[in-house]
């Protein structure tokens, strides 16, 4: 995993609170990360975890409530107007739908080159030229760019989802569910492409996926997220092989093939409680079957695993599970 001494991105408590009448959501509480350059760094969690508004936090696209949000040493977290802007060419997002994401009224070209277009980067035949180059980058014939998106297949406008994304040569990708809308057979050939393309330009990638098979092959470290708190994070390869919360080892249950795991099988039962009003203490305790008086009365902390100090576990007994 490559380290350098300060992370691309710096993000400290971040927390995201909606209103609806008189009802508070807490959808992200208090989520401390840091990416550096050239790092996957996957979220994981099941529908309602509050991976993808913790994404859009990132970018901005939604407001945070709390925390705060440095990006290549800025503060982003309430930075207005043109330098903004700026910030937000460097920062692009891959959408989970790309039927809805994309203009069914606007060639592929004009799609691609959109962004180039905000940000007014290069003259118009330069522009066409950085499409071309995008087109082949990720496999699709050259003749795309005259064409429409319902002309294509649901991989090939994921393609296309990827080639806007890189238009701009961003230092940051966020990548919000990008293969769970796909066919099972077409998810493998957009995670393969985004790894190659990582390889090739060293990207930076935030990759959230409720599928943990797919982030422990694409991510170098992993975000474990339920009812919007972190549970567990590490590196991939220790979250795969040695998941210390039950949460991640259900999820990891529900992929027996991954890891050497020799533990008890969890399958979680029930529904992820309502974030209006979620379970005290450890929010996981309804459907934990560790759960002790303790988790209902105080909220675990993250706490390191001993000998691991990469990884971490908000569990009251993960040590003796
Ligand atoms: Fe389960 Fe309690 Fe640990 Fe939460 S704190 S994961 S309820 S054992």
């Amino acid at each position: 995993m490559p380290e350098s001494t300060s992370p691309l991105l710096a993000i400290e408590g971040l927390g995201k609170i909606f209103t609806a009448g008189q009802q508070s959501i807490h959808a992200v509480q208090d989520v401390s990360l840091d990416i550096h350059r050239g790092e996957i760094v996957g979220i994981v969690g099941e529908s309602g975890s509050g991976k993808t508004t913790f994404g859009r936090c990132v970018l901005r696209l939604t407001e945070p409530s709390q925390g705060r949000i440095e990006f290549d040493g800025v503060n982003l977290t309430h930075l207005e107007g043109a330098p903004m802007r700026n910030m937000r060419r460097r920062m692009q997002m891959i959408f989970q739908d790309p039927y809805a994401s994309l203009n069914p009224r606007m060639t592929v070209e004009r799609i691609i080159a959109e962004p180039l277009d905000i940000h007014q980067i290069g003259t118009v035949a330069e522009r066409r030229a950085r499409v071309g180059a995008l087109l082949r980058e990720v496999d699709l014939p050259l003749d795309s760019g005259s064409r429409y998106p319902h002309e294509f297949s649901g991989g090939q406008r994921q393609r296309i989802g990827i080639a806007r994304a890189l238009a701009v040569k961003p230092d940051l990708i966020v990548a919000d569910e990008p293969v769970s809308a796909l066919d099972v057979s077409i998810q493998a050939q957009v995670v393969n492409l985004l790894k190659d393309l990582q390889q090739r330009y060293h990207l930076t990638m935030l990759f959230i996926s409720h599928d943990l098979n797919v982030v422990n092959f694409l991510c170098d470290r992993v975000l474990v997220m339920y009812l919007g708190r972190v549970m567990e994070s590490g590196p991939a390869r220790l979250i795969s092989n040695r998941p210390a919360h039950p949460y991640t080892q259900a999820l990891l249950s529900a992929n027996p093939h991954l890891g050497s795991i020799k533990r008890q099988r969890i399958t979680l039962s029930g529904d992820l409680p309502s974030p209006a009003n979620p379970p005290s203490g450890c929010v996981f305790r309804t459907r934990c079957p560790y759960a002790q008086s303790r988790c209902a009365e105080e909220i675990p902390q993250l706490r390191q695993v001993a000998g691991e100090n990469k990884q971490q576990v908000a569990c009251h007994f993960f040590e003796q599970l």
